[in-house]
């Protein structure tokens, strides 16, 4: 598959480290876990959006924008990462941001995520929970249009074929780091959730023969409309990609044990998996994604649902900026103490 054939803007940083996690692995007592580093693409602090955007914003330029439009929740990594390619750009940006969780807290509300929204120069205009957001979107881009601007909208998430293009990259160049460094691998987990990621990984490994089953962790979805939404992302991607059929239903396995209350309310077993990841590995996850993805994970090996024996990549999908609108979630007093 020769991806060089669709336009792309180069801005991410490429290839992110793949490494392992040594007191994680021996901590759980079970599967060699290793992580790929997508939490370090770059632009703003990076994370999975990144790599979608590089083919999306390359479609915009094609087609002469001079303007984006994009929409999520208020603590939207994919908007701050669309802000910042914008910026670089220079694209106007706007984006629309659903309030999912209904925080009062002034953090969630004007930090994280929000705060590098407004630094990036992208303007925000907030909605209710469950409010229409892709048809207010198609109407704020009528209106800008009719304002003369020339807007290119990108869904939440930058989930399309075009989006995905960026995941079915991500499988490729993954795919070489295991080979290049004879790394067998049983089983790769990634958070799932508008479903970009997951799809594109699908394609990518299904259009290498790579023969390693996925499995998302959804944030989201209850599991039937997850594993619809990644079948259906990843049939229309292998049909962009000139391979039509490669993807078959059961390549799309979706967990969502995980969610919790809700998309964007943070879980005990998420919190669980922060406090692990940055106290035996350095590592930073979210609250909404990461956190629950590796949650997913840790839960399901002291299950014992994975062979002890086994090798698993885990994608980090980055996202550790939304902790800064989450910190009324983490109580950290007992590690403010005074010696001598
Ligand atoms: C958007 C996002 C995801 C989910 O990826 P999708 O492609 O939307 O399924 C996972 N992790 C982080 C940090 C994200 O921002």
């Amino acid at each position: 598959m020769h991806l060089a054939r669709f336009p792309r803007v180069h801005l991410a940083h490429l290839p992110t480290p793949l490494e392992r996690l040594d007191r994680l692995s021996a901590a759980l007592g079970g599967p060699e876990i290793w992580i790929k580093r997508d939490d370090c693409t770059g632009l703003s602090t990076g994370g999975n959006k990144t790599r979608k955007l590089e083919f999306l914003m390359a479609e915009a330029l094609a087609e002469g924008a001079d303007m984006v439009m994009t929409q999520g929740a208020t603590q939207s990594n994919h908007a701050r990462q669309t802000a910042a390619f914008a910026a670089k750009l220079g694209l106007k940006c706007h984006c629309l941001l659903e309030d999912r969780t209904g925080y009062n807290n002034p953090n969630y509300n004007g930090n994280g995520n929000v705060l590098l929204d407004h630094l990036h120069g992208a303007t925000t205009e907030k909605f209710p929970g469950g409010h229409d957001m892709p048809g207010e979107m198609e109407r704020a881009a009528e209106a800008m249009r009719a304002k003369g601007h020339k807007v290119y909208v990108i869904p939440g998430g930058g989930s399309n074929p075009t989006g995905a293009l960026g995941y079915v990259n991500c499988a490729y160049e993954l795919l070489g780091q295991l080979n290049d460094r004879s790394l067998k691998v049983d089983r790769i987990v990634t958070p799932t959730g508008s479903s970009g990621t997951q799809a594109g990984l699908v394609v990518g490994l299904a259009a290498t023969h790579a023969n390693i089953p996925l499995l998302g962790i959804g944030t989201r979805a209850p599991q039937p409309k997850q594993e619809q939404m990644v079948y259906d992302l990843a049939c229309k991607t292998a049909e962009k990609i000139g391979a039509p059929g490669i993807v078959s239903r059961d390549m799309v396995m979706a967990n969502t044990d995980y969610v919790g209350d809700g998309y964007g309310l943070p879980t005990e077993s998420g919190l669980e998996a922060i406090a692990l990841f940055a106290e035996l590995e350095g590592l930073l996850l979210d609250p909404v994604y990461s956190a629950k993805g590796a949650a997913g994970l840790i839960d399901l090996v002291r299950k014992g649902a994975f062979d002890g024996d086994e090798r698993i990549v885990f994608i980090h999908t980055g996202g550790s900026t939304g902790l800064f609108g989450y910190d009324f979630a983490f109580d950290h007093s007992a590690r403010q103490i005074k010696i001598g």
